[in-house]
């Protein structure tokens, strides 16, 4: 960990990616801590941190489920994050329970890299 962000720290509300995707309404720009997860196997690569994929607490009104559930992605592969561009991706998830009700999220992601190598 480096310590040299002090002229990039904003006033951004920073927020975990899991309460991001639960509690953001769309357009909302926030910082992300834990946006991205390095790859050990793709660490001699540049882009070798991929989009965290972890599971999601949202309201599911399928009738067999009427409440908060606990939501996974559907997508299977990685995303990996690059540093330099913003990215834009569709990220769907699916309710664990019912696995019927779908959500999609459209993302316009910048990932600052906070490790020096
Ligand atoms: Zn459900």
């Amino acid at each position: 960990m480096s310590n040299d962000q002090s002229n990039a720290v904003s006033k951004l509300l920073t927020i975990d990616f899991a309460k991001f995707l639960e509690s953001i309404p769309p357009g909302k720009l926030v910082e992300v801590p834990d946006l991205g997860i390095l790859d050990n196997r793709a660490a001699y690569l540049e882009e070798n941190t991929k989009l965290n994929k972890c599971d999601i607490r949202i309201y599911c009104d399928h009738e067999s489920c009427n409440g908060i559930r606990f939501f996974r992605r559907i997508e299977k592969g990685n995303e990996y994050l690059k540093t330099e561009d913003h990215s834009f991706l569709y990220i769907s998830y699916q309710c664990s329970n019912c696995r019927y009700t779908t959500r999609t999220y459209s993302l316009a992601l910048k990932y600052r890299r906070r490790r020096k190598y």
